[in-house]
């Protein structure tokens, strides 16, 4: 490489008289050039010098290379001149090496910088020119003419891109000027990034300015990446010290769209130093940006939040945004008619604010939940009037009217009740049900269901699930008289989860989480096919077991929890070994929930429970099957009906004390293979 270098140069030196004499023109790069090589007559012979000491593969002494540093920008204006920008820059820069007070070098690398104006290029040509001014007085006028070419470019960049919807540009350049630039300049930047801050990327903003703000950020990153590059490994401290410089690295990969790297560059920020509000506040808004309003994200900003500084007002700004935002979703839901669309915000209000803003949410939360149970039961009540089961509907209502008089629902029941005309309403009765009736269906009826899909791959196979499910459930629990002939179970197949998840937010039922879930009382079930398996072997068969066991007893919540689950994930189809794993284990290591609590509980048991109350529940149904068989079951319901104690049911049914039973069951889990 080197030979290479030496013959370039050599031409270069023949060609140089050329160069001096042709018209520089209006560039000012050669023109700089151009008259440090007339003006200092040393500078040809210099790099003579250089070349020669090239040649002999001398080894140079720092204030030798110092003395040719003009020989390097001279190689970097050729290459310029040439049209090749980064060869040129590297020069002019390894001229800035080797005499870091070279007016020349700093002046061609910022015009470089200049020429090709960018975010990235804008700081390096502001900061080279003004460095070449104080360098070199004559070279002040023309830098100054550049800053300004500088300004008004940076300007224009920054109204195109608000032109683009790219606001978060355009919030950076004029950043860039605020943090570069005094007076009419400043004041300009600072009012117009007022307004396009509004529709910018907060996250942005923010990292930006505190990077304007704390005159050592700049400093502490470089220091960082120094020790970095060294491989020296840093003190507590020191990481401490250099929490924004892992922000600032999150922050150039979140600009590249790299959400991962960030939110990991990001908590390690956090890690080092629990005190620095910024990674809390970039961490909540990246959350907040990619995954819409949620619990991390809130936290995130609460956080920061709390640990009060310049962040503050911009957190109180974003949760304020929030709090609005969630109580407008809601408020719409309620407007078109669903408080289930409602009731997941409020919730989301009460368990992530404090304050007015959780008082408020606690008290709508009880409200809508009151119109959603009245809701559910008039429905209820509607179905059972319309099919000529009269005094059970009427019944119903009466229910409803004594407990939510007050809501939507207990005005309605109190009209039927008046002998009001029953609304009509759409085939499906459900809200989720007039949600699904607005996609184009198919639909493939069976002897006790009509499954709506829309790909006809998956809809036998439902079909034959259905069928299969009911027989078996059916047998399990003695149940003879089911007839679904003239009221069949609707079954909606969504095809693809995007569709899906649109639908559940819609309608406002079903948790986000949930690949399926049932109306039994309306024989409606939902669900997701994205995993056609998955569907088949474990969602149909529960959901739909949920619906043939509210049905056998009529009154679902005479039955305890464990028993509806339990009976429902014995009919799933999938394997079942890792569920009775748990049990064995948690049995083993005396974390077992006991029978007392087991059979208690009404609602999920939260956190890291849910799995094992599955998996007992499970188990429990699984031993009672084993042990006393389906007529054991049967029996078990029939006591349950009754609204008995579950002690006094297992008395009765099985003709054990609730200690042998629990013994036995206990057995059951140690021996089952
Ligand atoms: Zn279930």
């Amino acid at each position: 490489m080197r030979t290479l270098t030496v013959v370039a140069a050599a031409a270069v030196v023949i060609a140089w008289a050329a160069v001096v004499q042709s018209a520089a023109g209006d560039d000012p790069l050669a023109v700089a050039v151009e008259r440090y090589a007339n003006e200092d007559e040393n500078y040809s012979q210099r790099i003579k010098e250089y070349l020669a000491a090239q040649a002999e593969d001398k080894a140079l002494t720092a204030e030798e290379k110092r003395r040719y540093s003009n020989a390097y920008v001279y190689y970097g204006y050729l290459l310029y001149r040439h049209d090749k920008a980064m060869d040129a820059a590297q020069r002019f820069r390894e001229a800035i090496v080797v005499d870091e007070g070279n007016p020349l070098a700093h002046y061609c690398l910022a015009l470089l910088h200049k020429k090709f104006i960018s975010l990235q290029t804008f700081q390096p040509a502001v900061e080279g020119l003004r460095t070449a001014a104080k360098l070199d007085p004559l070279l002040k006028d023309s830098c100054r003419e550049q800053l300004v070419e500088i300004i008004n470019t940076a300007k224009d960049k920054a109204e195109a891109a608000i032109k683009e919807k790219k606001e978060n540009d355009a919030a950076r350049w004029y950043l860039l000027l605020i943090r570069n630039f005094d007076g009419k300049t400043k004041a300009d930047a600072l009012e117009k990034l007022a307004v396009v801050e509004e529709a910018a990327d907060p996250l942005v903003v923010t990292v930006e300015r505190y990077a304007e703000e704390d005159p050592t950020y700049g400093q502490r990153i470089q220091e960082h990446q120094a020790a970095h590059a060294q491989g020296a490994s840093l003190t507590a401290e020191q990481k401490r010290r250099y929490s924004n410089a892992y922000v600032y690295y999150g922050y150039v990969l979140y600009l590249r769209n790299d959400q991962n790297g960030a939110a990991q560059r990001f908590r390690e920020a956090i890690t080092v130093d629990k005190t620095n509000p910024l990674p809390l506040f970039c961490l909540g808004r990246l959350q907040l940006k990619y995954f819409g309003v949620n619990k991390e994200g809130v936290a995130y900003l609460r956080a920061a939040k709390e640990l009060g500084g310049a962040l503050t007002p911009s957190c109180q700004k974003q949760l304020d945004a929030i709090v609005a935002w969630l109580r407008e979703q809601a408020e719409a839901s309620i407007k078109r008619g669903s408080y289930i669309g409602a009731e997941p915000y409020y919730r989301f209000l009460a368990a992530n604010f404090e304050g007015e803003v959780k008082a408020d949410a606690q008290k709508k939360l009880k409200a809508a939940e009151d119109e959603i149970k009245a809701e559910k039961m008039l429905r209820e009540a509607k179905y059972l009037l319309k099919r000529g089961r009269d005094i059970e509907g009427k019944k119903k209502l009466d229910e409803l009217i004594t407990t939510y008089a007050w809501t939507r629902a207990g005005e309605e029941a109190k009209k039927i009740r008046r002998g009001g005309k029953i609304d009509e309403k759409p085939d499906v009765e459900s809200p989720a049900g007039e949600y699904a009736a607005r996609e184009r269906w198919i639909d493939l009826e069976t002897a006790n269901c009509i499954v709506y899909y829309k790909s006809t791959e998956y809809a036998k196979l439902v079909a034959k699930r259905v069928e299969e499910t009911l027989k078996q459930v059916t047998e399990q629990l003695q149940y003879t008289k089911l007839d679904w002939h003239k009221d069949k179970c609707k079954v909606f197949v969504f095809d693809d989860a995007e569709a899906w998840a649109e639908f559940k937010s819609k309608s406002g039922a079903g948790s986000e989480w949930a690949a399926g879930f049932a109306y039994p009382t309306l024989r409606e079930i939902y669900m997701d096919s994205s995993d056609l398996e998955y569907m088949i072997d474990n969602i149909l068969p529960h959901e739909l077991t949920h619906v043939i066991h509210r049905e056998y007893v009529r009154d679902d919540t005479l039955l305890p929890l464990w028993l509806l689950e339990g009976l429902a994930v014995h009919n799933e189809f999938a394997k079942k070994e890792e569920k009775h794993d748990m049990v064995k284990a948690a049995l083993a290591s005396g974390h077992l929930i006991p029978l007392n609590r087991l059979t208690a509980f009404t609602s999920y048991p939260g956190g890291g429970s849910t799995a094992l109350f599955y998996a007992e529940s499970l188990v429990l149904v699984e031993f009672i099957l084993d042990r006393f068989g389906n007529t054991g079951l049967a029996n078990i319901h029939k006591k349950l009906r009754k609204a008995e104690e579950f002690e006094k049911v297992v008395k009765r049914a099985l003709k054990l004390k609730i200690e042998e039973f629990e013994a036995q069951w206990h057995e059951y889990i140690r021996t089952k293979q």
